[in-house]
């Protein structure tokens, strides 16, 4: 699944698109498009794992969910559910779904939450986390994308790792200055991750996501689906710790 760094990753691969006038939208997803056609794009934005085609009275926000992909000037066998087309070119969206806002991103979304955001406020999302999470686990709340707007599984698992904390701990028992550093790595984190992408490399730079032992005691790594989010969990016993 793609997680904020791959959205960016294909925002910055559009940025010639920004400026050009849309000639037709297409695709079979429902949104009518016809508002689409014959108007230019201001600018391309992402909002976690959301891209934001924005024009001059609404925006157009594509999200690629589990199975989703994008490819410029190169089409699938099968239809694409979303489609700009230009006089020379094209993006096609495949399983994606997309929604039409009125006005600009910044009316509709908090981007202080973007862990990828030049807004990104990491003290305001310690004040909510503390004041709105605080009984729940860390490792689901890494997920919540009000909150952490752009994790996804990977960086859950590797930030946690990072900062030595065991994801079924709550957000109440993590001492604060630990909660401060892992918010600053999960941002650490995500940009590393976006360098990774470039070489399609994460996978292999990943410290424990899907790996078995721990790289630095050689512990074997607990596997299993964990909390509410049920998302593959990895963790080391050894490195990370549970706070009660
Ligand atoms: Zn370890």
């Amino acid at each position: 699944m793609p997680e904020g760094p791959s959205i960016l990753f294909l925002k910055n691969k559009l940025q010639r698109f920004k400026g050009k006038t849309v000639s037709e939208a297409s695709g079979y997803s429902e949104m009518d498009k016809s508002a689409i056609d014959h108007v230019k794009i201001l600018d391309i934005e992402t909002y976690g794992k959301n891209l934001f085609f924005v024009f001059k009275d609404f925006f157009v926000g594509v999200h690629l969910g589990l199975f989703g992909s994008m490819l410029v000037n190169k089409r699938k066998k099968v239809n694409a559910s979303f489609a700009l087309h230009f006089p020379h070119s094209e993006i096609n969206f495949y399983v994606a779904n997309t929604k039409m806002y009125q006005g600009k991103p910044s009316d509709h979304f908090n981007f202080k939450t973007d862990i990828l955001n030049k807004s990104f406020d990491g003290e305001y999302v310690l004040k909510t986390l503390q004041e709105v999470y605080t009984e729940k686990m860390i490792g689901d709340v890494l997920m919540e994308q009000e909150l952490f707007t752009g994790v996804g599984n990977i960086i859950r698992i590797e930030s946690l790792y990072r900062a030595k904390i065991h994801p079924e701990s709550l957000v109440k028992d993590i001492p604060e200055k630990k909660l401060v550093y892992l918010i600053e790595t999960v941002v650490n984190y995500a940009y590393e991750f976006l360098d990774f992408l470039k070489n399609d490399e994460v996978k292999e730079k990943a410290l424990i996501y899907g790996k078995k032992i721990c790289p630095k005691d050689k512990t074997e790594l607990m596997i299993e689906e964990m909390g509410k989010v049920k998302r593959k969990t990895y963790i080391c016993p050894k490195c990370q710790k549970l706070y009660t």
